[in-house]
């Protein structure tokens, strides 16, 4: 069986790897590495096991840091694997800083490097995933986008059109393949925030709390706040507090959040991953940023992007409150099984040469 990598950064990647894990193990000899970025039980195996993803093969214990300390420590670690391993290539996701230390790792060792969810621009260029994604972009071999959109950024950076493919949004399938387990009568909202642009800036979290706490006078709805370790210690270190009605919940399960999510009646967020679960669930939601990659649920009318200013968020929940939201219909179907396909059916050596 011809050996490949595939490798897991963080939680959403998990997520959205779960249903492609188990095609792939099916045709090949499929080797797991988790970068061990993310280490609570809640932010890792949790996902694991509520998705029945199998183990890691290998674990490369990273924990946090500084960027560079992070990309660093996984490409001295990553390396080691890969010289051990010698997988015929290595499939990478997303854009976090896990993902660029494989994909720097890999392509340093001229091994066939495949970037899924390849061709996202939030044309932001003071967002660290908007580096690390132009970045695995140009170091792949094989480009695996979500839509068309995505190929064509792809091809307006200058970037071989043979060398990309377009199979749909794999997170489509993630969501249709669960059973949610959440239940609850009263009406509420669902908050997610932690990005560094919203988080490690005390104006931005500040005007981020401000609004929350005006929504909460406005429309007397529990507003839950999932508060990841990262979000906690910045409020802490600038001494911000929650406004009443704003309830801080730890990170959940996927079965749990993706619960919340159907439940309730907004979602605002910051996240890539939560902003296509609503579309797909048809749950009003807000993206609390200044930019997007997830250009077409905007264009689509779907989800509104606020920026971050108090009285355009309060606008926007108003204006996504009173539409009723069709839930998407373009993110296709069977893309565990496209990418797959896409991987037996081509020689990854023929991508891997001098010709770019
Ligand atoms: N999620 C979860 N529990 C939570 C919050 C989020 O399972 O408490 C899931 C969510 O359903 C989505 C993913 O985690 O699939 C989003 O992760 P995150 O926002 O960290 O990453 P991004 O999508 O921005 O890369």
């Amino acid at each position: 069986m011809r050996k490949i990598i595939t490798c897991i950064g963080i939680r959403p990647d998990i997520i959205r790897l779960s249903q492609i894990i188990k095609i792939l193990d099916k045709h090949f000899k499929n080797v797991i590495v988790d970068s061990g970025q993310h280490y609570d039980y809640n932010l890792n195996k949790i996902f694991y096991d509520q998705l029945n993803v199998r183990e890691p093969d290998y674990n490369l214990d990273i924990k946090s840091g500084t960027h560079a300390t992070q990309v660093a420590n996984l490409m001295i670690e990553f390396e080691k694997t890969l010289n051990k391993e010698k997988p015929e290539f290595v499939i990478v996701l997303g854009d976090n800083n896990s993902s660029l230390g494989f994909a720097l790792a890999t392509s340093k060792l001229n091994i066939p490097l495949v970037h899924i969810e390849s061709g996202m621009r939030s044309k932001n260029w003071l967002m660290p995933e908007e580096k690390n994604r132009i970045v695995i972009d140009h170091l792949a071999d094989m480009n695996i986008c979500y839509l068309p959109e995505h190929k064509e950024n792809l091809l307006r950076e200058g970037l071989n059109p043979r060398r990309s493919w377009i199979v749909g949004n794999p997170i489509i399938e993630v969501v249709n393949a669960v059973k949610t387990n959440f239940k609850q009568e009263e009406p509420f909202y669902l908050v997610t925030c932690h990005r560094a642009e919203n988080t490690e800036q005390k104006q931005n979290l500040e005007l981020i709390l401000l609004f929350l706490g005006k929504l909460y006078e406005k429309h007397q709805k529990e507003i839950k706040f999932i508060l990841m370790p990262k979000t906690k210690n910045y409020m802490e270190k600038f001494g911000l507090k929650f406004p009443e009605g704003i309830n801080p919940i730890p990170p959940q399960g996927f079965l749990e959040f993706l619960g919340m999510e159907k439940e309730a009646e907004l979602v605002i967020t910051d996240s890539g991953t939560v902003v296509e679960e609503c579309a797909i669930l048809g749950t009003p939601c807000l993206t609390i940023r200044e930019s997007t990659e997830r250009v077409d649920l905007i264009q689509l009318g779907i989800n509104c992007l606020t920026g971050i200013n108090v009285e355009k968020m309060l606008e926007a929940g108003e204006f996504i409150l009173s539409k009723e939201i069709e839930p998407v219909s373009h993110y296709g179907k069977n893309i565990a099984e496209k990418i797959c396909n896409i991987l037996l059916g081509n020689s990854l050596e023929f991508y891997n040469n001098k010709e770019r």
